[in-house]
């Protein structure tokens, strides 16, 4: 296959993969490969960029990847700036970007002053709202350091914190100038956080497509052991996707993103009936894609053995794919109700006609949960 032929290529220099998210003025470039954390510095040069520049970062990130950073950005001229948060969802918080703010503040940015984020969505999120809401918007370049960051979370624009009453309720949309999602970085992130990221990066398989999900299927240990040239096609291949929904519906007016969400009305119901503790969202999304197919099937929309194709290859990587027995049902009914997805009982849920493609179907919940 020539794609295989291609992908066993020797190579020495970096890999590379450039995905642009089309979106006119606002367009910007998705950079795909190894060594880009070294060229930060002189790519944000390219960007016109000088001075100084804030780096908002996390402290776990910090500790590995805070000093190549700053030597890179001084080497090319920059005054860095490092604002290290503490590390986990629970601190993505008004708090948090209070911090940001009065610490950019102080240091006297200005409307041209970049700010890098440094880290995971959590990281991406909040830096991206942070520079969106100082001076009226700063611009940003995203360096995301997690799998789901740099598949997901830094493309597309959407940034924020959480709120007590749900999560990502306070933000705005502000696209960034560049994203660097540099796979090496990759190699020091948790098993079990590498392994969320790739329940994503299956779903874009599922919704998409079908030659990334064979891809997976072929060489999936060689992506869980973060073969440099497979990572870097497989992450630009998801970037792509996103950037596509993305290009067609920035700002989530015409249902085109929804798509994205194939696993994820029963993933938040899992994520929320068992209190955002004992499932990472991917893990979540994984048991959610599962249900998804077997619903799919059940109304006929998909072939007999999709979803247990899809189930073998979220298996293979270590997910897990059924509800445990503990979980209460009716709590995942509940959580599926007060959705802000849901009308009237009503789910327009994502259906899979066939790997490599959706269907959107208008469900009742009841219909969801029966195939748990
Ligand atoms: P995360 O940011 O919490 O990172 C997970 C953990 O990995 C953290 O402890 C982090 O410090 C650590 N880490 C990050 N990079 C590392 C590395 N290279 N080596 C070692 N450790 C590393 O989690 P996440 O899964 O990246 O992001 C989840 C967040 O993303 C959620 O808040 C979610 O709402 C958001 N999100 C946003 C969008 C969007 O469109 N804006 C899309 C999807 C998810
Ligand atoms: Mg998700």
């Amino acid at each position: 296959m020539a794609a295989g032929a291609a992908e066993a290529r020797v190579t020495t220099g970096p890999e590379r993969r450039d995905v642009v998210v089309d979106l006119g003025p606002r367009s910007y470039e998705v950079v795909v490969g190894t060594e880009l954390l070294d060229e930060l510095g002189a790519r944000l040069a390219r960007l016109a960029f000088h001075g100084r520049v804030a780096v908002v970062t996390s402290t776990r990130v910090a500790r590995l990847y805070r000093d190549p950073v700053v030597r890179g950005l001084r080497a090319a001229g920059f005054e860095p700036l490092v604002v290290e948060l503490p590390d986990g969802e629970e601190h993505k918080t008004l708090a948090s970007l209070a911090t940001v703010h009065d610490r950019l503040l102080e240091a006297g940015v200005e409307r041209r002053t970049p700010v890098v984020a440094l880290g995971g969505g959590v990281v991406t999120d909040l830096a991206g709202f942070a520079a969106a809401t100082l001076l009226r918007g700063l611009p940003t370049v995203l360096v995301p350091t997690t799998l789901l960051g740099q598949v997901d979370a830094a493309i597309g624009g959407k940034t924020g914190v959480n709120h007590a009453r749900g999560k990502n309720l306070i933000g705005a949309f502000h696209q960034p100038r560049l994203v660097l999602a540099d796979v090496a970085v990759l190699s020091t992130l948790p098993r079990r956080e590498l392994l969320a990221g790739v329940a994503e990066v299956i779903k874009y398989g599922v919704i998409g497509d079908a030659a990334l999900f064979g891809r997976l299927e072929e060489r999936l240990p060689d992506l869980l052991a973060l073969d440099p040239e497979l990572t870097t096609s497989v992450v630009a291949a998801c970037a792509r996707q996103k950037a596509a929904v993305v290009a067609d519906d920035e700002r989530e007016e015409r249902g085109g993103r929804a798509v994205l969400n194939f696993g994820h009305t029963v993933g938040h119901a899992i994520e929320a009936a068992t209190g955002y503790r004992r499932f990472l969202h991917g893990e979540a999304v994984a048991i959610g894609m599962v249900s998804a197919a077997r619903v799919s099937e059940r109304l006929g929309i998909c072939d007999a053995g999709t979803a247990g194709r899809i189930e073998n290859l979220l298996e293979r990587a270590g997910l897990p794919t059924r509800l445990p027995e503990d979980v209460p049902v009716d709590a995942l009914a509940r959580a599926m109700q007060s959705d802000k997805k849901s009308s009237g009982g009503r789910i327009r849920y994502v259906c899979v006609a066939h790997v490599g493609r959706t269907e959107l179907v208008e469900l009742a919940v009841q219909d969801i949960v029966d195939r748990l």
